[in-house]
Parts: structure tokens; sequence; C-alpha cells
């Protein structure tokens, strides 16, 4: 990795762009991830790169549908494992729900690549430190969570071909899917069988941030990681307006981009 100064003001955006660059260079990333990234960036520099109130919301909200769900799953395609993927394994161990690899472009050497990178991923969280407030065996609970994906053995209906595949233990049997990154069908189509759809998506305006039950527009690493501290304060889910949450996004970009003139 290029040694970049601590005071160098875009420093978390040069790292995500070279862990990034170093996984599509692994063969891990479909040949679209990067223009998908780089449409995350041109947002989240709108919104002036922070967590804005109504995404800490979203946050708590999600955290809190996930906790209190049957059987809740954490789906996950390659940019999400690169820049998120330790993060959501601490949130699987803490709400105990598996996680799925599930590629829009699936192949299945991406999907063993990402299999693996998750289950080192699972390893590293497991002999880390445990996050404030863990009360309990962390390396046992961590080494428990199910990473699902090379089986694809359901389909998830209104969807065809190789983006309708999941996992029936996973997104098939799921009534609440956290999936960040998601593309709008996919969205629509897990809406559409009545499950709760949590979203994260710095584009407020895509599909996917409109058709989601909860939609968290924050960059992927910032918000797993606050899920985290979520999903170990609880609460309870409430009624959410979703449209809400987007317009206050959308104002938010606005507000920080005049207030830099
Ligand atoms: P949709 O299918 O929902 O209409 P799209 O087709 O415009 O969206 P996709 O290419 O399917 O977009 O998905 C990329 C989405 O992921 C974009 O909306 C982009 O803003 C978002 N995105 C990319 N990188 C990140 C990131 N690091 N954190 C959060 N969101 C991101
Ligand atoms: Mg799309």
């Amino acid at each position: 990795m290029v040694d970049i100064p601590d005071s160098h003001p875009r420093k978390a955006s040069l790292l995500a762009r070279q862990s990034m660059t170093e996984a599509a260079a692994r063969g891990l990333l479909a040949e679209s991830a990067m223009i998908a990234h780089g449409r995350g960036e041109a947002f989240d520099y709108l919104l002036g790169e922070r967590t804005i109130d109504s995404a800490a919301s979203a946050i708590s909200e999600a955290a809190s549908r996930l906790r209190n769900a049957e059987s809740p799953v954490i789906s996950v395609n390659g940019n999400t494992v690169v820049l998120a993927g330790e993060d959501l394994v601490r949130l699987a161990a803490i709400i105990e729900c598996p996680i799925e690899v599930n590629l829009y472009y699936r192949t299945s050497e991406r999907i063993s690549g990402l299999l693996s990178l998750l289950h080192e991923q699972r390893e590293a969280v497991s002999s880390g430190t445990p996050p404030d407030g863990w009360l309990g065996d962390w390396k046992k609970r961590v080494l428990s969570v199910d990473i699902l994906g090379a089986d694809a053995d359901d389909r998830i209906p209104g969807l065809e071909g190789p983006r309708s595949l999941c996992c029936a233990n996973g997104i098939g049997g799921a009534d609440v899917i956290l999936v960040p990154l998601e593309d709008g069908d996919r969205c629509e189509a897990l809406v559409a069988l009545g499950k709760q759809v949590l979203v994260i998506d710095l584009n407020p305006l895509s599909r996917t941030a409109r058709k989601a039950t909860v939609t968290i527009v924050d960059e992927v690493s910032r918000a797993a990681s606050e899920l985290v501290v979520g999903a170990l304060t609880g609460g309870n889910p409430s009624e959410w307006n979703n449209e809400e949450c987007l317009k206050d996004a959308l104002n938010a970009m606005m507000a920080n981009q005049l207030n830099a003139f």
C-alpha cells in the first residue's frame, strides 16, 4: 500500500480506492465494480463524506429491524466485502445471522474468491477485540457465523438468469435482508415478496434507494461500523418514513455544497 499521510484530506477515499484496485487485480470484482464505486464517491463528495443525522436514524432503524427479525440475513457483493467485510462479520455475530455472498454478475470464481476472503475476515475478527458493550464469548460467536453463497439452491421470483439465484437458508427464507449496494430490480423483487429490505446506498435517487424499506444514505464502511454499535444498543422498530429520509439526504447534499461558497 502507498503511504498516505494522516493529514491528507482524502485519505479514507484514497485507501478505499487502493483496496478496490487490489481486489480487482485479484479477480474479486466484476468489471463494472469501479463504475459503481465511482458513482458512490461522487455522492459521498456531495454529502461531505460524513454520516448525516437522517442516515444515523436509518442505521438505528435497520439495526432494530435486524434484531427483531425471525430470519435475518446480510447479503454481500464484492464491493461490500472489500470495503466493509469485517464490520459486517461483527454485525452478523451480534445479530446471529448468516452472510450470503450474492452477486449480480455471478461467476463461480468470484463467489469462491469472496467466500475465502470472508472466511479470512471472520478469522481476523474472531481473534480481535470485541466491540464495546459486548458480553460473552466473542471468538465462539464470530466463528459460528455461517457464510453462504457456494450452493445457490433457490431463486428470487420475478428475476431472470443468474441474478435470480440465491440460497434457501439465506435470502430465500429471510424476512429481513440487509443488502448494501443492491441493484434496483432485485431490491424491488425482494420487496414484492413481502421481505423487509434494508439497503445502504449513497445515491438517494437510485431505484434501490426509493424501493427499499429502509435506506441508509451513507458510505458502506461508515454505515457498517455504526450498524455494529446500533445492534448492541438496541431499540424497537418504528413506523419508518423512508421518503422523508431520502428527501433529507438530498437536502443535506445541497446545503453542504451551497455552504462551500
Ligand atoms: P439502481 O439499480 O438502484 O437504480 P444504479 O443502477 O444507478 O442503481 P448500481 O450500479 O446498480 O446503480 O449500484 C451502484 C450503487 O451503489 C450506486 O447508487 C452508488 O451510489 C452506490 N455505491 C457505490 N459505492 C458505494 C459505497 N461505497 N457506499 C455506499 N453506496 C455506494
Ligand atoms: Mg442498477
